[in-house]
Parts: structure tokens; C-alpha cells; sequence
């Protein structure tokens, strides 16, 4: 069964002014639609990786063989970040957390703006591309980030990071350069604006 392109979970301009509708369009269409055809093309004809579902295949690289090893995690995890990421905003969201999620946070971080700078910390200081994650490790709230488009849930070895995604913000330069050109910055204070925390909150 092949793996296939989500739709977006709202209009392309539904995130407008934080998040343009042209990015939007690019990156659902044209990237997260990439990594989808590409991931399919990389596990053609091998049976037993075309029957597994992505999390199960992103968890298990080291099942996959050598040769397409690099390709699958590259694409199997654009195609896990990217679905994921797209459910986490809304259009009328922003605000703050509330309840269990509030409570991990303010246990994890002091406060809810504390945790705000950490995070926004952990995506400006991610040389390239890549994303920054907020994860849950036994229960404990942690800030990380990957580099391209590795995936906490592939482990330490793989990603250099481990634990449960909760929240995940794409920092490559597609996510914002049309908006907010070398600002990575600004795209991440902005991005607050449009974060669902209940969708963030089941993630918990
Ligand atoms: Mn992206």
C-alpha cells in the first residue's frame, strides 16, 4: 500500500498573516509531496517495507537495507514530520496551553514564556535545516532539535535525540523564506499565533 499525501486540514490561507498562502501551497504540494512520492519510489518492491506503517518504519531504520537507508529516513521522516506538523496548527488558535499540557510545561520549563524563548532557542540554533521538537521522555517534557528530517522516534543513534513528539516546528528555509526571507526568528515568534495546543495536548 503506498504511502500517500494528507490533505492540508484547512485552506492554504487559513494561517494568513503568520503563515502566507503561498508557502503554504509550495510546501504542502510541491515538499511534503516530495518526500511522499520519493519515500514510495525508495521502498518499491520490497514487500515487507511497503506493509509497514511510516512510525513503524521511521522507528526501524535498522531494518531497512544499507542502500535505501539514507532515502527512507530522509522521505519516510519529511512525510512523518510534515503530517504531523500540518495537524498542530489552525487557523483563530495561538494563545497559551492549558491544563495536563500546561501543568508538564510549567513543571519542565517554569513558565509557559520560558519554555516560549527555549523552544525559539532550540529553532535558531539549528545550523541549516531541520526542526525543533518539544518531546515527551517517561512523561518529562524536553526541548530538542533534528537536523534535516530526522525524527526523535528514530532514536539517539540516528536523530541524537530521543522521546515522544509533542510538538514539532519545521525551520527549513521552505517553512518561511517567502515571508520572512533570513528572519528565522520572526517566523518563529509568529508561528505561536497559529499552534493549536488542544491538537498539541493529544499528543501528550
Ligand atoms: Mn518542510
Amino acid at each position: 500500500m503506498a504511502h500517500e499525501l494528507p490533505p492540508l486540514p484547512y485552506p492554504k490561507e487559513a494561517l494568513e498573516p503568520h503563515i502566507d498562502a503561498l508557502t503554504m501551497e509550495i510546501h504542502h504540494d510541491r515538499h511534503h509531496k516530495a518526500y511522499v512520492d520519493n519515500l514510495n519510489k525508495a521502498i518499491a518492491g520490497n514487500a515487507a517495507l511497503e506493509a509497514k506503517p511510516l512510525d513503524a518504519l521511521i522507528k526501524d531504520l535498522a531494518s531497512v537495507p544499507d542502500n535505501i537507508r539514507g532515502p527512507v529516513r530522509n522521505n519516510g521522516g519529511g512525510h512523518w514530520n510534515h503530517s504531523f506538523f500540518w495537524k498542530l496548527m489552525a487557523p483563530k488558535a495561538g494563545g497559551a496551553p492549558t491544563g495536563r499540557l500546561a501543568d508538564a510545561i510549567k513543571a519542565a520549563f517554569g513558565s509557559f514564556a520560558d519554555f516560549q524563548a527555549k523552544f525559539e532557542a532550540a529553532g535558531i540554533g539549528r545550523f541549516g535545516s531541520g526542526w525543533a521538537w518539544l518531546v515527551s521522555n517517561g512523561g518529562k517534557l524536553e526541548i530538542v532539535s533534528t537536523a534535516n528530517q530526522d525524527n526523535p522516534l528514530m532514536g539517539k543513534a540516528v536523530a541524537g535525540c530521543e522521546g515522544k513528539p509533542v510538538l514539532g516546528v519545521d525551520v527549513w528555509e521552505h517553512a518561511y523564506y517567502l515571508k520572512y526571507q533570513n528572519k528565522r526568528a520572526d517566523y518563529l515568534k509568529a508561528i505561536w499565533n497559529v499552534i493549536d495546543w488542544n491538537a498539541v495536548a493529544r499528543n501528550l
